[in-house]
């Protein structure tokens, strides 16, 4: 596994260096909106902490942590509204996950029909 790259961009906006559209902070989580949106709401999940992915989070993160993050999750969705009709959450990991940014992040999709699950 390689070791968490403090220079990707989630860790900068983290740190205050590079701005977001923040949807919901609390205090082990930040979610903001995608920069380059997939669907009509399209919010990146993130916890504060150095994770890499979504395994090492579950694995290493604190309780407090884990739960912080998944009840920010479950906030978003009714902060944009998804509740009734419903969302597509995705983690990418790694190579054959291809994961662009290497900071744990989990996409929150929603506002149409998102069809398969994989595109061929
Ligand atoms: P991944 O492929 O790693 O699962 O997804 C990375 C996501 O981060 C992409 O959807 C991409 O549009 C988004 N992203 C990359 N750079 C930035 C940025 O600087 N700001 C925001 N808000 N999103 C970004």
């Amino acid at each position: 596994m390689p070791s968490y790259d403090t220079n990707n961009i989630f860790a900068k906006i983290l740190r205050g260096e590079v701005p977001n559209d923040t949807v919901l902070e609390t205090e082990h989580s930040l979610a903001f909106n995608d920069i380059a949106p997939q669907a009509p709401r399209h919010v990146l999940v993130i916890p504060k902490g150095a994770y890499m992915a979504y395994d090492d989070f579950s694995s290493d993160a604190s309780a407090e942590e884990l739960v912080d993050f998944h009840r920010a999750v479950a906030e978003v969705i009714r902060i944009i509204e998804a509740e009734e009709k419903g969302f597509r959450a995705i983690t990418n990991a790694r190579t054959h996950g291809m994961q662009e940014v290497s900071h744990f992040h989990m996409h929150i999709l929603a506002g149409q029909l998102m069809g398969p699950l994989l595109a061929s």
